[in-house]
């Protein structure tokens, strides 16, 4: 019978222990323990995959510490545009929103996107038109402000750059100012986010993302979150969530790079993980994932300083970690 297991994540990026207080760390830790529970609960009962990873995210989007739902990261004209992504591997199935507003659980809109339209990826006016059809609970602005990612933008704003999560402020250190296309040799760097991956009692896998993108973003950018292959992808062997440098991750291909790799080099999944980080690498990408196969083991792997993350299995084994 295949090992029921859960991981997750909150970014991954220039997460230094040297920048972190005690306090802070508690509660990055807290935020990740009430995810991996979230979605823990549902596993033990016998539930699936897919529920388990909506769960999951959808505790991690409350957690005003991480950059999706509440928490996300304020454009250049002080809103936030949310992206997610979830992914049925039983069934093949995949939904998408991005750029969406005011949406409590972005994630609830992506699966509902995958349930009740033939589509995979809804975007900006569409997709909130869809979500009023569907009746998803809205929040109001308020309730997405959080003071840390305003002063963010303030900060951003004053220096002409676009700011990332989970990065230092230092242009050397991979922030790209003002306009991308005054630097060709790069991208912006957005990195912070969160995710899932599933396998449950019965062997199914389920992967889901959402992020908020990055403080200061404009002209409707886009990362790998809400695109199945990039970001997000699960099948019959392997469900896997990314989070870094989503222009990467996207030129990549990197969540279906893993799969690939199992699938046609005939790789373990720690295996894939590996090499499809090293690829990663390869092209100059920062940031990590989470992967699970449908035997249940788990893989977290990552070229940056640090990824939040977390992981449970009705093996008994847990953790949560931070740093390298
Ligand atoms: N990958 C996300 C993006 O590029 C950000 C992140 O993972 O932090 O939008």
């Amino acid at each position: 019978m295949p090992k029921a297991a859960i991981a997750i994540h909150g970014g991954a990026g220039t997460i230094l222990r040297s920048q972190m207080t005690p306090d802070l760390e508690r509660e990055y830790r807290g935020g990740l323990d009430a995810g991996l529970k979230a979605g823990w609960l549902i596993l033990e009962r016998g539930g699936s995959a897919l529920d388990a990873v909506e769960a999951a995210v959808c505790s991690l989007e409350d957690f005003p510490l991480f950059n999706a739902g509440r928490g996300s990261v304020f454009t250049h004209e002080g809103k936030q545009e949310m992206d997610a992504s979830i992914m049925d591997g039983s069934t093949l199935k995949a939904g998408a929103v991005a750029f969406v507003r005011n949406i409590r659980n972005p994630i609830r809109l992506a699966r509902l996107v995958m349930e009740r339209t033939e589509h995979v990826l809804l975007a900006g006016e569409g997709a909130q038109h869809f979500a009023e059809q569907m009746g998803i609970p809205t929040e109001p602005d308020e309730y997405f402000f959080t003071e840390h990612r305003w002063l963010q933008l303030q900060d951003a704003i004053a220096e002409g750059r676009i700011q990332l999560d989970h990065a230092s402020a230092t242009p050397e250190e991979g922030i790209v100012g003002t306009a991308l296309a005054e630097r060709s040799d790069t991208f912006a760097k957005p990195l912070g986010t969160v995710g899932a991956v599933a396998c449950d009692s019965r062997g199914r896998l389920a992967a889901a993302t959402s992020t908020g993108g990055m403080t200061n973003k404009k002209f409707g950018r886009v990362g790998d979150t809400p695109l199945i292959g990039a970001g997000t992808y699960a099948d019959e062997s392997v469900a896997v969530s990314c989070t870094g440098h989503g222009e990467y991750f996207m030129l990549g291909v990197s969540a279906y790079d893993l799969a690939a790799r199992m699938k046609y080099k005939g790789l373990s999944l720690s295996e894939a993980a590996s090499e499809a980080v090293d690829r990663l690498s390869e092209i100059k990408g920062e940031g990590g994932l989470i992967a699970v196969d449908s035997a249940g083991n788990i893989s977290l792997e990552f070229n940056s300083e640090g990824m939040y993350r977390g992981y449970k299995t009705s093996g008994g084994d847990q953790t949560i970690a931070i740093y390298m």
